[in-house]
């Protein structure tokens, strides 16, 4: 080699402070906590007198405790749940027909270990949509692959990966997730092929992976959304082999806070006239 010539390092061993290397190994390595805290936590060490293996368990727990919350922020983000709802938001005592202490062991995820099924069943804002992503929720944070759809939506998506020939892929993902929770089965008839479809699912999942089912239907009326008696029957079959039922008829949480709501609001609205009315001194009753 001339002089003069500059010899070029080796790919990872470019030059540059040691800080700018580790910074470029820690992350080919993925730790970004380890990167983060390894000079705040050598600061917080030499404090206290740390040696070096324990500074290096520090480091290591918390590269641990975080990859595991990103694994759970992951998971949460692929089941793909329209919104945040926990048992802690739950009030059960506004829908006594449905069994907390049921719910309070499903969220517990064992089911999903045993693949049995959850199937909700109630009319409309009784909170099944908020139990089932509550359930879906914890699963995540228990280290289960869940995902989240409602009963129109899958039907959608089946026929789609049907016309686009992947049919088999969209089934295999499906497959995959170890919670199934297909919500509102009852608000859409489907058609016969929808109808296949979704049983065919249901019925690849049998014994493989635990499903949620809600409906706003009783078993009896799922026909008229299944469309067929036989199809009806065999879904049933499978869904309620290994299943928990959770009844949830009553009124609607919804109607019930709007209704709070008008009522808190006349009651605000009676408070300033009769404020208005005794400032005036034009009070109700005097002439
Ligand atoms: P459904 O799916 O049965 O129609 P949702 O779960 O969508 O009802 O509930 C409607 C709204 O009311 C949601 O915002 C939900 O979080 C809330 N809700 C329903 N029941 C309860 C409850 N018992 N405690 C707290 N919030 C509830
Ligand atoms: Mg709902």
């Amino acid at each position: 080699m001339s002089k003069g010539t500059v010899d070029v390092m080796p790919a990872g061993t470019t030059s540059g402070t040691p800080q700018v290397l580790l910074g470029h190994h820690l992350k080919q390595l993925k730790l970004p906590t380890v990167l983060r805290e390894y000079d705040k936590v050598a600061r917080e060490c030499a404090r206290d007198g740390v040696d070096h293996p324990r500074y290096l368990l520090r480091l290591v727990e918390l590269e641990l405790i975080d990859r595991e919350r990103r694994v759970v922020e992951r998971r949460i983000k692929q089941a793909r749940f329209p919104a945040t709802k926990s048992l802690d938001t739950f009030d059960f005592t506004a829908i006594p027909s449905l069994n907390k202490m049921l719910v309070l062991e499903l969220a517990r995820c064992e089911f999903i270990l045993r693949r049995e099924n959850v199937i909700a069943l109630g009319n409309s804002g009784t909170g099944k949509t908020h139990v089932a992503l509550a359930l879906g929720l914890a699963a995540c944070q228990k280290g289960f692959p869940v995902a989240f759809t409602t009963a129109a939506a899958l039907v959608h998506q089946l026929m789609e990966a049907r016309d686009e020939k992947r049919l088999l892929k969209l089934q295999r993902e499906l497959q995959a997730v170890k919670l199934l929770i297909v919500d509102e089965l009852g608000y859409v008839p489907l058609s016969p092929t929808g109808a296949e479809l979704l049983f065919e699912v249901l019925s690849q999942r049998y014994e493989r992976g635990s499903t949620i089912v809600t409906s706003n239907l009783p078993f009896e009326d799922w026909t008229s959304v299944l469309g067929s008696e036989r199809l009806t029957g065999a879904l049933l079959d499978r869904l309620t082999h290994h299943v928990h039922i959770l009844t949830m008829n009553g009124d609607s949480y919804r109607l019930k806070q709007s209704a709070g709501r008008r009522r808190a609001a006349a009651t605000a609205d009676a408070a300033e006239q009769n404020q208005a009315t005794a400032e005036t001194g034009d009070q109700p009753g005097t002439v």
